[in-house]
């Protein structure tokens, strides 16, 4: 128990740090620098370009100078979602605990991960470990798996990869071994303006939109009739979805601006490539020569504003069946959020699956919360991995 209360006093700290996707990080990561610090270990940043955000990537036990054995790394993000505009009846950057729950932004997604896996590093330096630990703790996972990128620079030149990863994401403490990836895109449509009383003269870019937006819902709906399908999934098979639309100022004058967003969540055994060229290619070969006919500046720019890959690990994976082991429980299952993990597996070869304490359903939310039991379970399938390391 005495760990769990280091645990919720570190994640007390952990949660005052705004480290909203749009804010620094470096107070929280150095806070975990000197954390770990204290403790001997060094920690390595990976800085963003603007030096204001960071990964943190340290190594623990098994001779963690020069890891020559692959060990297992504990994945979480930094950063949290915005609070604003949300109804909350505490101070999301304090810790507040009441009715069995820790109340603050990032309690469930995912400080609380992150607090129990630094509550547990004396425990893991306490024993020698066969195999070492590491901690990657990202930034901008938030906005897109945007800032894991640097970190997994540095994890493809090391000389030893980590051999497995388990990403603490919040999933009540289940195996979860899959998940869908996620492309997203703008869409900028350039028409050529004119009075509305003489409309054909001018290019449409609402229109052309518009025209663009139902070829993307079309094939939604050709995904959902033919896949393929994952019937793990509540929806089995890839969804095309426009988000956001703008475009137009007046009535009287026919707009030549219209943008909108549009993302594609593939299951992981799908490559959406052949989809975004589909669009790609109905824009330029069916609308744009339309469009140039009328005014040779109009026309279609599609750019892709986010992505990652999806997850998906076999059941029977040997990672899979050992950490279900650990857990006593056998059940497993794919979820609709997105991680890092499919980063890990896909581009670095690491068998990854997600499981950490809390509930998804209480992120991102206001009067976000992980409830006492969840964070005891999260620290007990820690002091089981790290026993089990020693062994
Ligand atoms: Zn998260």
């Amino acid at each position: 128990m005495s760990l769990n209360v280091t645990a919720q006093q570190i994640l007390k700290q952990l949660v005052s740090f705004d480290t909203t996707s749009y804010k620094s990080n470096l107070a929280l990561v150095e806070f975990v620098q000197n954390y770990l610090r204290d403790y001997g270990i060094n920690s390595q940043l990976v800085p963003d370009a603007s030096g204001k955000k960071a990964n943190l990537y340290a190594t623990i036990g098994a001779n963690s100078e020069r890891p020559d054995k692959g060990g297992i790394m504990l994945s979480g993000h930094t950063d949290v979602v915005p609070v604003a505009g949300q109804d909350w009846v505490t101070d999301p950057f304090t810790l507040v605990e009441q009715d069995g729950k820790l109340f603050a932004r990032g309690s469930a997604d995912m400080k609380g991960f992150i607090a129990l896996v630094l509550s547990r590093v004396p425990a893991m330096l306490a024993q020698p470990l066969q195999l070492p630990f590491h901690l990657a703790f990202s930034y901008d996972e938030e906005i897109g798996c945007v800032g894991v990128r640097g970190l997994l620079t540095l994890l493809e030149q090391l000389p030893v990869r980590p051999a497995m990863c388990i990403v603490g994401e919040p999933t009540s403490m289940q195996v979860v071994i899959g998940h869908k990836g996620k492309a997203s895109y703008r869409v900028q449509v350039t028409g050529h303006a004119c009075h509305s009383g003489q409309a054909p003269l001018g290019v449409n870019a609402v229109d052309y939109g518009a025209q663009l937006v139902v070829y993307i819902n079309n094939m939604a709906q050709q995904s959902a009739l033919n896949g393929p399908f994952d019937y793990d999934y509540k929806v089995p098979y890839t969804t095309l979805h426009t988000g956001t639309i703008q475009g137009g100022t007046a009535l009287n004058i026919v707009p030549n601006h219209c943008e909108f967003e549009f993302e594609i969540r593939y299951l992981a055994q799908q490559d959406p490539a052949p989809l975004v060229q589909k669009i790609a290619d109905y824009a330029k070969f069916e609308l744009e020569p339309k469009m140039k006919n009328v005014a040779s500046e109009s026309g279609i720019n599609i750019v892709q504003t986010a992505s990652y890959p999806g997850l998906l690990i076999e059941p029977e994976a040997e990672l899979v069946t050992y950490v279900k082991g650990l857990l006593n429980n056998d059940a497993h299952s794919k979820v609709i959020f997105g991680t890092e993990g499919g980063l890990f597996q896909q581009q670095l070869g690491i068998p990854t699956l997600v499981c950490g304490p809390g509930n998804i359903d209480q992120a991102h939310k206001a009067n976000e919360y992980i409830s006492l039991e969840q964070f005891t379970l999260g620290g007990q399938l820690l002091d089981r991995l790290i026993a089990d390391m020693a062994n």
